[in-house]
């Protein structure tokens, strides 16, 4: 019999936050990685997580050095993130980047740091959002001049709007109208178009071409996203909506276990589900 392969040894930052927590107790339940580290910042009061001792993430440089984790997984918040990725750099352990919100500097910041150490970076790891991805493509492909509407849901915690799922979606139907239906992964959320309409207000009548994009707060809901496609005689709908924090843990931990020990790189979940195909 092949013996198990190692378990891949992870780094969890924000390991006290709603994601930060479910990866822990994600990854304790797999045999392919381990937390060696967990950190969360020094406003955290909170001493483990599911067995895993927190420590303070001012400590991440010398940290990464004791518990030579192979890939740190993060998901906080943007200014955090490009901190965590120097640290990265510096001790040479991969990042998966799950935090949403960057500015075109911090983007800049991770895209650097890429050239020094494998960095994947998704704005959702959910398996589902991989596939209405493809349908909203293949959907804006074949409905040419259709209304477009984006719709997300989060719950009231959520500090970044639209959520960087949507924007990848709406830069998703952007290329497609542009004649270029390869999937970018995140790499063209950040661009913003004339065709962009962030809610509507007052007198806004609909002009040919705009995409809506509609973001919405409530309760604790995980996140949803509605694509709306329509003319004057049909309307297409396509929904994701993840029932729990697990999906997106899920797909995080399985990016961790394909990135360790890939050479310096800029790559997306994309990129680990079409290695799987
Ligand atoms: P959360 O608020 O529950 O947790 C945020 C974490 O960041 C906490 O541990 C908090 O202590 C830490 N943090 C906050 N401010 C900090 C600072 N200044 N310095 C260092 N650490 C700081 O949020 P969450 O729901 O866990 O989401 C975290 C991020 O992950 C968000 O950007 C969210 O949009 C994103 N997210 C991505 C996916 C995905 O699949 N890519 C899924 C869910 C959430």
């Amino acid at each position: 019999m092949t013996p198990d392969p190692t378990p891949v040894p992870i780094a969890v930052t924000g390991a006290t936050g709603r994601m930060g927590q479910t990866v822990i107790e994600t990854a304790s339940e797999r045999q392919d990685c381990t937390v060696a580290l967990a950190v969360s910042h020094s406003a955290d009061d909170v001493d483990e997580v599911a067995g895993v001792p927190v420590r303070d993430a001012a400590d991440l440089p010398s940290l990464l050095t004791v518990y030579d984790p192979a890939v740190l997984v993060d998901f906080t918040v943007p200014d955090a993130t490009t901190t965590y990725v120097e640290a990265c750099v510096e001790s040479d352990v991969a990042a998966v980047i799950g935090t949403t919100g960057f500015d075109h500097g911090g983007t800049e910041c991770l895209r650097t740091a890429s050239e020094s150490v494998g960095l994947l970076k998704a704005a959702n790891f959910a398996r589902g959002v991989a596939a209405l991805r493809r349908a909203v493509r293949e959907a804006v492909g074949t409905l040419p001049g259709y209304d477009v509407e984006v719709t997300e849901t989060h719950h009231n915690g959520k500090r970044d709007a639209p959520s960087g799922t949507a924007k990848t979606i709406v830069s998703d139907i952007e290329a497609v109208r542009s004649g270029d239906d390869s999937d970018a992964g995140d790499s063209r959320t950040e661009g913003n178009s004339d065709e962009r309409v962030h809610g509507r207000e007052g007198i806004q009548p609909r002009d040919p071409g705009e995409i809506g994009i509609h973001a919405r707060r409530a309760g604790d809901v995980t996140g949803e996203h509605e694509v709306l496609m329509a003319d004057n005689h049909e309307l297409v709908a396509v929904t994701h909506r993840a029932e729990s924090r697990g999906v997106f843990a899920a797909g995080a931990l399985d990016a961790a276990v394909w990135l360790a020990d890939r050479p310096a790189g800029w790559y997306t979940f994309t990129d680990v589900i079409e290695d799987e195909r």
